[in-house]
């Protein structure tokens, strides 16, 4: 296999409509959501025109076909994150399945357990907790970031007490692309009995995840930010601590036996999926699985940190050394994903998209849901750009166009 970014631009029709004004489209957005390809374009149309029944439910041949199609789509699952597929959870994507860890597992916490989460972490992995916090007693602590917007993991020690029974951290950050030192987390867990939740959201576009090498417990991850369709994603959970957890939502298909007055619950993960389920959203995050296996991902990763290079010494001359505009986060290659979030003195981050996007530039201003991260920063938000693997020069080159334009249009000295 080789890497080859025209091949893999072909792929995507999503390049032949036009953005604004008839401009050629440069999709520098793909950490809010990364575009489909053919081949996962074609498994979702495929299911729904020959395999459209509901999972389950039914002996006839449709629903037969549909459920194969579902549970298939779990098998590959597993695979990608070398785990079984009982463990495996279907869920509408990361936020929902982090929801469910904080409704179910968080049944299992009692007033004064604690849990810890960081200040970098996206609003749907913060969100949850403060209402498990609000709802139940538990006091929520949060992991500082150093000035430079990276976990400090010197302050583990100080943050996490014997009293902690969950860390709950981003595995890259949405905000600054920075890869999360699991070992330490893991480590610092592991010391105080404590588990260990990691959002994958913005992992999984990178290739397959092995759950039990980094020695998590949880593991979420979206559909729509590894090419696949929205509204479906995964909730994994070591097998032991779903068998423990009660249900989130009841429902069809969740339970063993009902009558008016007792409930007994499915195993795992049938437990965790009442109701109909996103079936052909899943099928079509299978085929995204499949489509991400065909790649190279050393190839893949070697043309984007060559694109994030540049995007990076491209800012640091724009900048010209006066501290105009400043790299959020890691400021080279090292432990980061093609994530690039930067702010500019004296232009605020939506201006600059607004003024890109009449460029054909799809780029994302504000405070990506990472509100504590920017009060934090002290920003009022950054202008991010992130890269998929169809990423190319053209839209690097496209992207410093808009940007001067925007410096020239918003008088940025
Ligand atoms: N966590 C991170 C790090 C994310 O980037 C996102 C999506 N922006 C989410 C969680 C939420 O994902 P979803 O909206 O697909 O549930």
């Amino acid at each position: 296999m080789t890497f080859d970014s025209a091949a893999i631009r072909t792929q995507f029709p999503i390049f032949e409509v036009p953005a604004t004004g008839g401009a050629a489209l440069h999709y520098l957005d793909s950490a809010a959501t990364a575009q489909m390809p053919n081949p996962v374009l074609e498994a979702v149309r495929t299911h729904d025109a020959n395999a459209r029944g509901n999972i389950k439910r039914g002996v006839h041949f449709m629903a037969e076909r549909a459920t194969e199609a579902y549970e298939g789509a779990r098998d590959k699952v597993a695979g990608f994150l070398n785990a079984s597929p009982t463990e495996v959870v279907f869920t509408s994507g990361t936020t929902a399945a982090i929801n469910l860890v904080a409704h179910a597992f968080g049944q299992s916490l009692k007033a004064g357990d604690e849990l810890v989460v960081s200040e970098l972490e996206h609003h749907s992995n913060m969100v949850p907790w403060q209402m498990l916090r609000d709802r139940s007693g538990i006091v929520l602590k949060y992991l500082p970031i150093t000035g430079e917007g990276r976990l400090d993991l010197e302050a583990l020690g100080a943050t996490v007490s014997d009293k902690c029974k969950l860390i709950a951290v981003t595995h890259v950050s949405n905000v600054t692309g920075a890869v999360t030192n699991v070992s330490a987390i893991v480590a610092a867990a592991k010391a105080v009995g404590a588990r260990v939740l990691l959002d994958g959201a913005q992992r999984a576009s990178h290739g397959p995840v092995d759950v039990a090498a980094l020695g998590v417990d949880f593991y979420a991850m979206s559909s729509h930010k590894m090419f696949g369709p929205s509204g479906a994603g995964v909730l994994w959970g070591r097998a032991e601590l779903l068998a423990d957890m009660p249900p989130f939502l009841g429902g069809g298909e969740m339970i063993r036996s009902v009558t008016k007055d007792v409930i007994t619950f499915a195993d795992p993960p049938a437990r965790f999926e009442a109701g109909t389920p996103p079936i052909t959203q899943v099928v079509g995050m299978g085929a995204a699985i499949d489509w991400i296996g065909t790649l190279d991902h050393e190839a893949v990763t070697t043309h984007l940190n060559r694109l994030t290079e540049r995007v990076l010494n491209g800012l640091a001359d724009l900048g010209g050394g006066n501290g105009r505009i400043k790299v959020i986060g890691p400021q080279g290659l090292q432990e980061r994903y093609p994530v690039i979030s930067f702010e500019v003195d004296g232009a605020h981050p939506h201006d600059i998209c607004q003024i890109l996007d009449g460029h054909g530039v799809a780029l994302r201003g504000g405070h990506h849901c990472a509100q504590v991260f920017m009060d934090a920063m002290n920003l009022p938000g950054t202008s991010r750009v992130s890269l998929g693997p169809y990423s190319d020069d053209g839209d690097v080159d496209a992207f410093f166009e808009g940007l001067e334009d925007a410096f020239a249009r918003l008088g940025v000295q």
